[in-house]
């Protein structure tokens, strides 16, 4: 996503002023399906967050939660796409959904709008921008003069498209509207209004099952599994009772139909039988959005300890029999198994020092970081655009995908880790923790962990040591 509706600070500002709203929040979920609403001015559940969190003994379970104990109002129980389609049909408008080799025109006209009203509406449109914005997928409202939309059907004389509206994929909001002279069509930016959603869940086999029983949306869980790939190895890591939180924007226009999520502003995970644990607040304290944990320390790493999302440790560091050569070698990385085609990240901020079929590597980057480190990428179908040597990587750049060029007997990543040219296991890699705020960054922090955390309804219970 681009400009507005993407991480930028732009949003964070919003954040602010919607908090300060807080009537505004939107809670949801929970395993139990249940949504809450605990503010703490007296709008919301009324819980006291204070005694919550002081109940917790710290360490003395694996990891002591407060998630489960969220007060939840059965009356704000609401889903989004009821939500959204009640908004829908308030301002008078349906839903049309553009599929897969279709167009804007055809869809109209299969809609029940003439040929003549479809051909004005696409064409005013068309003068605005390149109507390849609507992608597959793309929801259209539309309205027609007809009374009902049941009249609307197709075929009925009574039918005459009147309106349509869609945002197109950077988020600005294209509407066609006719009145006597024809169509006319406009393009603007719209107004944009934040609300939060928080779902807990206990997770009984992977994070994405436990996510989606949770009503989270895809991308949000996307998002949630990046901002813990320096500390979670999501496929040997996570056990039945573990655990995740997340709390995220919800961007609305002034109608009140939603857009699409925005930026996590809280997440936390257990793992490891609830022996790990961390929470992460979203904070612009430096410039550019970024987490910190409870204690204003920095989550970046200086290294991710998975490269690639969703992927199996197939095959790990150390001496093993070659599956092609048979001979007994040190394995100087990890493999992952991973489907080709799966997207391959930078695992730090870099310079590319190599880019290119490599021998046996196949397609092959290594990236040079601070402090002697190297990371290597190895069998990649493809290179992202822009890759060569000289090149400026940052962490979690696209640098390639999964393939299996060179020695390889399937789709895998190859990944190594280098320290003044030895081989490290990636897995048990410590790498530079990013920095601790301290001082004035620190108490501004702290105020916008304030903010979360009264979305949250409780401050996030410091985690056994890990
Ligand atoms: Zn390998």
């Amino acid at each position: 996503m681009a400009a507005p509706f993407a991480v930028g600070t732009k949003s964070l500002k919003g954040r602010g002023a919607a908090l300060a709203a807080a009537g505004l929040a939107l809670f949801s979920v929970g395993q139990a399906g249940v949504v809450s609403n605990p503010l703490p001015d007296g709008k919301g559940g009324g819980r006291d967050a204070a005694s919550t969190y002081g109940a917790a003994a710290i360490g003395e379970r694996p990891f002591d939660l407060d998630w489960a104990d969220r007060a939840a109002d059965p009356s704000l129980l609401s889903d989004y796409a009821a939500l959204r389609s009640r908004a829908r049909v308030e301002a008078g408008y349906r839903t049309l959904v553009v599929p897969k080799g279709s167009n804007l025109t055809d869809v109209l006209i299969e809609d029940g709008a003439s040929a003549e009203a479809a051909v004005g509406a696409v064409a005013a449109l068309g003068a605005l921008a390149p109507l390849d914005e609507v992608s597959p997928g793309t929801t259209v409202d539309v309205a027609f003069a007809a009374a009902s939309p049941a009249n609307a059907s197709a075929g009925d004389a009574d039918a005459r498209l009147t309106r349509l509206r869609f945002y197109g994929e950077d988020g600005r909001l294209l509407t066609a509207e006719r009145d006597a002279e024809g169509w006319k069509a406009a393009i603007e930016m719209p107004e944009v209004e934040v609300r939060y959603a928080a779902a807990a869940s206990t997770i009984p086999d992977s994070l994405f099952a436990a996510g989606r029983r949770a009503e989270v949306p895809r991308e949000v869980l996307s998002k949630l599994a990046n901002m813990f790939l320096y500390d979670v190895d999501f496929a040997r890591d996570i056990r039945r009772g573990d655990r995740f939180e997340v709390v995220y924007e919800v961007r609305y226009d002034a109608d009140g139909t939603m857009l699409g999520t925005g930026d996590i502003v809280f997440a936390a995970m257990t793992w490891r039988g609830g022996t790990r644990a961390r929470g992460y607040y979203l904070s612009s304290i430096e410039g550019e959005p970024a987490y910190f944990d409870v204690n204003g320390q920095s989550a970046r790493r200086m290294l991710m300890k998975t490269p690639i999302e969703g992927a199996r440790v197939t095959s790990g560091f150390g001496t093993r029999r070659h599956p092609i050569s048979g001979y007994t070698k040190q394995h100087k990385g990890v493999d992952f198994g991973a489907h080709s085609g799966t997207p391959i990240m930078a695992a730090g901020d870099g310079i590319v020092e190599q880019a290119g079929p490599f021998g046996t590597y196949g397609n092959y980057v290594r990236i040079r970081h601070q402090n002697g480190y190297e990371t290597a990428y190895a069998h990649m179908s493809g290179f992202a655009p822009g890759m060569r040597a000289g090149a400026r990587v940052r962490q979690g750049d696209v640098i390639g995908y999964v393939g299996t060029t060179g020695r390889s007997t399937g789709p895998h990543l190859h990944y190594e880790v280098t320290k003044d040219k030895v081989a490290l296991n990636p897995m048990t890699l410590e790498v530079a923790n990013g920095r601790q705020l301290d001082g004035e960054r620190l108490e501004a922090f702290e105020a916008e962990r304030a903010r979360t955390d009264a979305l949250r309804g409780a401050p996030y219970a410091v985690a056994a040591a890990d």
